[in-house]
């Protein structure tokens, strides 16, 4: 079966009725493109830049971090990448990250956004790196961990001032670069609709959205089994989010695991989705699922999940409609 979806793969997600839903990959690093083509990505809805900083001899500096998105940029011309500024903190540390005293609570501590705001000399060179890396590409650029209007507005105030750095330099890059927002604090759910006044997309980040709604460490083996994306408050949330989204005109998209199961990923379509990005190994089988249905049975479907209340029988909900189309 996973030939039959392989074998598939190149054709678009395009659903009985006649809608599309593009589908990126997730990747963390430069050889994380090589299977994207093949396993029919249409480019990269989150590259996650952690990985380049976790070296023992201090953060990367901007002709690094070029080297590095200017050929995946490059690799994957015309296809949009999306790639997101630094997300140090929480479950991702590097030694040359100086916290001081180790936190209590390092998923609700110095993390993401938060960090590069104190550090914008750092922040400002990944961004100059970024920025240049989209004379080559279709590059975008996301924001981990925005828990509101102000921080938002924040970023991109030091993202101005890269620009005006590159233009004094005379160094290229897209002044229409695309800037987005993850969606992952539930402040910054509740706040949709005023965060899509200052930014052009939102991406979804469900792994840590699910664990700040439902208070529940995700990766906490001993409550694993709390961590559920079918509580109704994760699923309202999804659909408040998507609802701010295109009231706003801007297209919201998933890049949290939750798009990497092809069981929610019509759900999610249903629920309003415009993009997906997910594990380029699951691409496959989520494009072939997708091709199966209809954009209208995915709307049912999300419209009797959020009349439902008990996560259980949200469950097989889905997989009842993952079985009647596969
Ligand atoms: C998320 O939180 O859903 C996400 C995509 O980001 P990360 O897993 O890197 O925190
Ligand atoms: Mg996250």
């Amino acid at each position: 079966i996973q030939k039959v979806f392989r074998s598939s793969a190149q054709k678009p997600a395009e659903t009985q009725d006649k809608h599309t839903l593009p589908v990126y990959a997730n990747i963390g690093s430069l050889e994380d493109c090589d299977e994207i083509r093949e396993a029919g990505g249409e480019g990269v809805g989150l590259f996650r830049t952690e990985a380049l900083f976790m070296k023992a001899d201090g953060f990367p500096t901007e002709e690094e971090q070029f080297q590095i998105y200017h050929q995946v940029a490059q690799r994957l011309n015309p296809l949009p990448v999306v790639i997101r500024t630094l997300d140090l903190g929480g479950d991702k540390y590097t030694s040359a990250m100086a916290f001081g005293d180790p936190e209590s609570n390092p998923f609700m501590g110095f993390r993401a956004v938060r960090f590069c705001l104190e550090h914008q000399d750092v922040f400002k060179d990944q961004l100059r790196a970024i920025l240049r890396a989209s004379a080559f590409g279709n590059v975008r650029i996301m924001y981990p961990m925005i828990s509101g209007v102000q921080e938002l507005l924040q970023a991109n105030a030091v993202l101005d001032e890269a620009k005006d750095e590159l233009r004094e330099r005379k160094a290229a890059f897209d002044e229409n670069t695309k800037v987005g927002s993850m969606i992952e604090i539930p402040s910054a759910a509740v706040t949709a609709d005023l965060l899509a006044q200052h930014c052009d997309f939102f991406s979804i980040g469900t792994n840590d959205l699910i664990q700040y709604l439902l208070a529940v460490d995700r990766v906490n083996d001993r409550i694993a089994h709390l961590y559920n994306p079918n509580h109704p408050a994760v699923l309202r949330t999804l659909a408040q989010i998507m609802e701010a989204g295109n009231k706003a005109k801007i297209p919201v998209g998933i890049c949290g695991e939750m798009a990497t199961d092809p069981l929610y990923v019509p759900l999610l379509f249903g629920l309003g989705a415009h993009e997906i990005s997910a594990t380029a190994s699951a691409l496959p089988e989520i494009k072939f699922m997708l091709r199966q249905i209809k954009l209208k049975d995915a709307q049912d479907l999300a419209k009797d999940v959020l009349n439902e209340s008990e996560p259980d029988a949200i469950a097989d909900m889905l997989e009842t409609f993952y079985l009647n189309h596969m």
